[in-house]
């Protein structure tokens, strides 16, 4: 073979580079490098839930093995799941549907990734809102669409379903929602998603509603556009057990789409995982069919964790509304620790030894803030209260 044809061939597809990695493995990085130098770094930039997977998910994982259920499984999930997902949908969604329209996922990513590409058309215009969830810009541009940004503050200004118009053009296919909102904490109310739901009518939009956190509010029950008037028709809604039940490493998620979306998703499942792990499934199926209030309990939990971060983020002179949903604050820090968000990471990292995610990874509408989790033990947050007094 001459050189030249090796140099041709032995290239990546240029589709891949379409796609980025995270930017939070740098953040990892220096947390690691800092902790060899011998330093207490107190962890605020995760992601993870943080109680234990409960007994009773885990109990079914080890039951499904010890059953010797680890054989091929339908590829679309296993029936006892997809009925589960039926009665929680129509219980806590207010969305009636069958198992026709259901699909068992890898996770959400694995759900938003097959929904975008469902979806999208070289050149469709894609609209959401920022700071948004990282992955999303990637997951548009990989299914060839272009990423209009709005960001949340114009939109909670101005009323987001008159905002969300304006940016709509003849290019506009699809608007993905996340509600309640990684990084922000914000969540769209009732209100706002009936308005943001007679636009998608009329304008004839699709939307992706990532619905990750949806055991997650703090002043309000949760509302899944898709139940709406009209939705259930154009809606491709994307739920995920990692943090409603401490699932990260697990892997399982499912999609809620209408024909003729489904047989698309139904397709790229077949062609990439060809399902999910028959053990996940049966711990979903666990999880979904749970009525010991576990949820509710949870929920407590996490509010007594925001509330604490949240006085001691404002007493140290950031700027932070109390978040309505997920895990996350995202204080503005401009004041103390400058407008670059990277820097204000390392600076509060070297005084402080806290551990936070620089807003500018979840896009330019995130500089000037820092994203904390406040889904961690009460003694880290204690900690991360005292080293933020002394700061
Ligand atoms: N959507 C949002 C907004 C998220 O924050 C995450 C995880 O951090 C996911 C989806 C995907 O979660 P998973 O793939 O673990 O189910």
């Amino acid at each position: 073979m001459s050189r030249e044809n090796t140099t041709t061939t032995l290239r990546p597809s240029t589709r891949g580079e379409r796609l980025g990695f995270s930017e939070i493995v740098k953040i990892r990085n220096e947390v690691l490098a800092m902790t060899a130098a011998g330093k207490h770094i107190i962890r605020l930039e995760g992601g993870e839930p943080f109680p234990p997977t409960p007994d009773f998910v885990k109990d079914a994982i080890k039951r499904s093995v010890d059953e010797n259920r680890t054989r091929y499984a339908p590829s679309s999930g296993i029936a006892p799941l997809l009925e589960a997902i039926v009665a929680k949908l129509a219980r806590r969604n207010a969305i009636q549907t069958d198992e026709s329209r259901i699909i068992v996922v890898n996770g959400g990513a694995h759900g938003l990734f097959c929904s975008f590409q469902a979806t999208l058309d070289e050149g469709d215009e894609a609209l959401f809102l920022a700071p948004y969830w990282t992955p999303i810009r990637d997951l548009v541009a990989f299914a060839g669409g272009k990423a209009i940004l709005l960001s949340w503050d114009d939109a909670l200004g101005e009323g987001p379903a008159a905002a969300i118009e304006k940016r709509i053009t003849s290019k506009t296919r699809l608007l993905y929602l996340n509600s309640p909102s990684n990084p922000t904490g914000n969540v769209l109310g009732r209100s706002d998603l009936e308005a943001i739901a007679r636009l998608a009518v009329e304008r004839d939009l699709v939307v992706i509603s990532d619905e990750a956190y949806e055991d997650l509010l703090y002043e309000e029950p949760h509302v899944s556009i898709a139940s709406l008037p009209g939705m259930g028709e154009r809606t491709l809604t994307v739920f995920t057990l990692s943090k409603s039940y401490s699932l990260t490493g697990v892997r399982v998620g499912y999609v809620v789409a209408p024909e003729p979306f489904m047989t698309v998703i139904r397709k790229l499942v077949l062609n990439s995982t060809n399902g999910v792990s028959t053990p996940a499934q049966y711990g979903a199926l666990a999880a979904l069919s749970d009525r010991s209030g576990y949820l509710d309990g949870m929920r407590d939990e996490y509010r007594l964790r925001r509330d604490l971060l949240l006085k001691a983020v404002n007493g140290a002179g950031f700027k932070c509304k109390a978040p309505r949903g997920a895990f996350y604050l995202l204080p503005d820090v401009t004041e103390r620790l400058g407008g670059d968000s990277w820097g204000a990471m390392k600076a509060l990292l070297e005084a402080t030894g806290i551990a936070s995610v620089p807003g500018a990874v979840f896009g330019r509408e995130g500089e000037g803030r820092l994203r904390m989790s406040f889904s961690t033990s009460l003694d880290v947050l204690e900690e991360a209260s005292e080293a933020l007094r002394r700061f």
